[in-house]
């Protein structure tokens, strides 16, 4: 057993939050120690289309995402259950680009400026103003600080006994890569009985499929052949989608359980970050931005107390669950009240009639759910 107390700070989970956490940090003279389950690079489930609300925070970290291709998006097309579309401009625009590619070029940044672990951690005590980190491979890792980035649903949930883990949540989503003629400048959502598939271009011209349903309704289906042929393909947009485009991974990328509850930004002292502080609804389009600035809005706090040598951790869990709340909880309601329109079919009738008249609004219910570009 290793018994190692040599970092500032270690992160748990190294996706967009925990990665962006980590190098912010060690830009900064931190000595950090990020540990991740899955080497990289490796493909996730997301929409995979990025707002530019953090395009500048990702630049001072010096991460360029059109350096490996990443599409400039700035069309927003919304078709309801029958195939009805409507076009809007996006107000920020943003940028489609595989989380295979953006996780590891993140990681490639960071490698020589912390140490980065390949393991799953299994606990995480507190105990005397000091934490204990323990892994699969019996590692154990002692520090001061800790960040939770294990994103929506973690072993780690399990471990804290966290509050979200207690009740069940039926929504599963499915992702594949796709070969396909679809505008680069545009991210589309399509609306289907039980659920919403997006559709975007990434850095290698692959189209993005991903989309989000209830158990419920995948249920009668059986499978996602059959599910994509009779229930997603009621909507022409995909009907025609899925007749034509052809598929580049073996098999879908599918996930389960899927909680969109409310969760603590700070829980048993382990600062939590991205999903793992919550996760906004995926029709926003919004998660991976949110991800990334809770890393930036955490790093500043810290690195204030580090750079003045002077930490109350107490005081500085306050600032950062108050300044999370300030950033995200009006989005995380405005999300929760559009997935809840959407999925109606009675609600969504009137939402999409009003939209429809008046076109303006679609942007303006984007802006509530996003924050605005700036470092
Ligand atoms: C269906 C769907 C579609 C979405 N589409 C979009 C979209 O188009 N745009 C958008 O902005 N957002 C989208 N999102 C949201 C977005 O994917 C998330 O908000 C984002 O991935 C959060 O990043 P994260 O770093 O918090 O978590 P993650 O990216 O999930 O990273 C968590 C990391 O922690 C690691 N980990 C977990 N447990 C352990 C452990 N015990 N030990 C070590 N490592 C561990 C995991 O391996 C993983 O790498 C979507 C989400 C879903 C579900």
């Amino acid at each position: 057993m290793t018994n190692l107390k040599k970092w500032d700070i270690i992160v748990i989970g190294g996706g967009l939050a925990g990665l962006c956490t980590a190098l912010h940090l060690a830009n900064n003279n931190c000595k950090v120690c990020l540990i991740e389950k899955t080497d990289y690079p490796h493909h996730k489930v997301c929409g995979e289309y990025v707002s530019n609300e953090v395009l500048p925070y990702l630049q001072s970290l010096g991460i360029d995402p059109f350096s490996i291709g990443a599409k400039k998006i700035n069309k927003f097309e919304f078709t309801d259950k029958s195939g009805f579309p409507l076009n809007v401009n996006l107000p920020l625009g943003g940028f489609g680009l595989s989380r295979y590619a953006f996780d590891n070029l993140i990681y490639q940044t960071l490698k020589n400026k912390a140490t980065i672990v390949f393991d799953t951690v299994e606990k995480i005590d507190f105990d005397k103003n000091q934490f204990t980190v323990s892994t699969q491979s019996k590692t154990v890792y002692k520090t001061d600080f800790v960040v939770g980035s294990f994103g929506k649903r973690s072993n780690i949930d399990s471990f804290l006994k966290r509050d979200f883990m207690k009740q069940t949540s039926s929504w599963l989503a499915v992702k594949s890569h796709y070969e396909y003629d679809l505008p680069e400048d545009t991210v589309a959502l399509h609306n289907f009985n039980g659920g919403y598939c997006g559709l975007s271009k990434t850095e290698t011209n692959a189209v993005n499929a991903c989309y989000l349903t209830t158990f419920k309704s995948f249920k009668k289906y059986g499978d996602i052949k059959n599910f994509q042929k009779k229930e997603l393909s009621k909507n022409p947009f995909l009907e025609k989608f899925f007749r034509e485009a052809t598929p580049i991974f073996k098999n879908p990328l599918t996930i389960s359980q899927i909680s969109f509850n409310k969760k603590m930004p700070v829980e048993n002292h382990i600062f939590m970050v991205g999903d793992s502080a919550g996760l906004i609804h995926p029709l926003c389009g919004n998660g991976m931005a949110m991800a990334i600035k809770s890393a930036q809005i955490f790093s500043n706090i810290f690195l204030k107390a580090f750079q003045n040598n002077s930490f109350d951790r107490l005081k500085l869990e306050e600032a950062y669950t108050k300044k999370w709340q300030n950033e995200f909880g009006e989005r995380l309601k405005t999300g929760r009240l559009i997935q809840r329109v959407l999925l109606n079919p009675y609600a969504s009738k009137i939402g999409f009639s009003m939209a429809r008249a008046v076109p303006s609004i679609v942007p303006k219910i984007i802006k509530k759910t996003h924050g605005t570009k700036s470092l």
